[in-house]
């Protein structure tokens, strides 16, 4: 099966090239010509491996079947995650179910591709007789640079470097990075906020002197954020696992429709649960929850989609996000699969802020999706709500979709069983956890949190974050946007 872009048909290529090169060279995203279809009867008593590669060989026909099978079994062995289901689904109350993504090794979603992304793209370099080594530049606003470090790490053929904005990150998510072991990575702090990280990657990718000395020194830069579709596949891939354990566990009958609810940001999550149901997943209503950063939500409602709007800073910092880059390939199928369409749309978002879909488009996108947002009081209500009534303790998170899902519950009336993702642990954010169960802000120094958060909950701290404070700090580096090239030059010539 071939791939092309949303922006141009014209352009394809084949799977191992579409994760290598990450994005269309003309700004488009990469999709596949066709949706594969499943049969689901067949994995019910499968475990995840063998549901996973499974998936994987449906849409990465070129790469041999024993391959992907060697990344999955290297992406998942129980020495990374920490859950033998790999992503283990629990039964809240009546109706209602949570899809632990969280038990691998930095205790939150993006481990679940950014695992399998190293192997895949080392796999393809592989096979394309490429002997160029690559270097994965990232920009992160918390847990994107430390699952792509862990994932990257020793993996042969490749460098990483992370920048992160030296003041955005919450302390947990910066002492898992300045932690990071590993042969081949390197971190550094970037003076200013995650846009000033980002757009300072973006030139990186440009730079004509940097190319010509990687080019030397045989050395190519490749990405591996959100819009990689070898960060996609690998999600769609729970979600038809988390269906069949919920056979499995009689909850539903195999061929009941399900609901599902994603706390979104750059809706990666949520597309791939989309793509789920477009293999024939049984799906009635996929709900994207945001929270104050509601420009989804919005476009969901009214059609309307405008960033043009003030940013806010809230508890769940993985969703505050006003442009979400993977929306492209949904707009991509609710056109018509139409790229003259799709073009003008995302050239009106560059230049103007804003677009709008109507007609067909619209009503495709409100029969499959429904769209609610949580504030930061309600998100924390939620927190404290459910682990009053049930004793589960979320994230913020997960907790933004579970207001959603009551919210959509009390709008429509719908009792259709529901999957629920949980996007991280709540030991990850342990302070506004416990400011919602304690009711108040906890006075303790924060890296004491995570041990009164254990003792709150009554759950253990998940491995990975065990005496993050005590570990070595290996990296130091901080640098302003304009120094951000001399970190690349070090990581070449290291
Ligand atoms: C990245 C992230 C999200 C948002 O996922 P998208 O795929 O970007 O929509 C939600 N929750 C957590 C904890 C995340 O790290």
């Amino acid at each position: 099966m071939k791939y092309h872009s949303t922006r141009n048909k014209t352009l394809r290529a084949y799977s191992m090239d579409v994760i290598k090169q990450g994005l269309s060279p003309e700004g488009g995203l990469f999709v596949p010509d066709n949706i594969p279809q499943i049969e689901l009867g067949e994995l019910v008593n499968a475990d995840y491996g063998q549901r996973a590669v499974n998936v994987l060989a449906k849409f990465l026909t070129d790469y041999p079947e024993e391959v992907l099978a060697g990344c999955v079994k290297q992406a998942y062995s129980s020495e990374k995650f920490a859950s033998p289901e790999t992503a283990p689904i629990v039964t809240l109350k009546d109706g209602l179910h949570v899809l632990e993504l969280w038990h691998g090794p930095t205790c939150a979603f993006k481990d679940m591709a950014l695992q399998i992304l190293p192997h895949l793209m080392t796999a393809a370099i592989r096979a394309t007789g490429d002997d160029k080594e690559i270097i994965i530049l990232t920009a992160t606003s918390g847990d994107t640079g430390k699952a792509a470090l862990e994932g990257f790490r020793d993996v042969p053929g490749t460098r990483i470097l992370v920048f992160y904005p030296q003041q955005g990150v919450s302390l947990m998510q910066k002492l898992q990075m300045v932690n990071q072991e590993g042969s081949n990575v390197m971190v550094a702090a970037v003076e200013g906020n995650f846009d000033d990280a980002q757009t300072g990657v973006k030139q990186l990718f440009r730079d004509r002197e940097l190319a010509e000395i990687m080019d030397r020194k045989g050395l190519r830069f490749s990405s591996a954020n959100s819009i990689n579709w070898g960060r996609l596949v690998p999600q769609i891939a729970y979600y038809i696992s988390a269906y069949l354990d919920l056979v499995k566990k009689n909850k539903i009958s195999l061929g009941e429709k399900v609901n599902i609810v994603v706390p979104t940001g750059n809706f990666g999550n949520i597309l791939a649960a989309w793509y789920a149901k477009g293999m024939g997943l049984p799906v009635n209503r996929l709900i994207c929850a945001s929270n104050d950063n509601k420009v989804l939500s919005d476009f969901i409602r009214t059609g309307i989609y405008d960033r043009r709007r003030e940013f806010y800073k809230t508890i769940s910092p993985s969703m505050d996000i006003l442009v979400s880059s993977n929306l492209e390939r949904l707009l991509y199928d609710l056109s018509g699969r139409d790229d003259a369409q799709v073009r003008s749309w995302m050239e009106q978002l560059a230049e103007e802020g804003h677009y709008r879909i109507e007609g067909k488009a619209l009503d495709k996108l409100q029969s499959e999706m429904w769209g609610g947002y949580a504030s930061v009081g309600e998100t924390l209500d939620s927190i404290r709500e459910t682990f009053k009534k049930t004793g589960y303790t979320m994230d913020p998170h997960t907790a933004v979709g579970k207001w959603v899902y009551d919210s959509y519950r009390k709008e429509t009336g719908d009792n259709t069983q529901t999957i629920l993702v949980s996007t991280a642990s709540p030991f990850k954010f342990p302070g506004d956890v416990l400011k919602a169960l304690l009711e108040k802000s906890p006075s303790e120094d924060e890296v004491q949190l995570p041990e009164i958060l254990a003792e709150v909950s009554g759950l253990p701290v998940p491995k990975p974050l065990k005496g993050l404070k005590d570990k070595k700090i290996r990296h130091t580096a901080v640098c302003s946007k304009a120094q951000m090239k001399d970190q690349v030059v070090k990581l070449i010539y290291q």
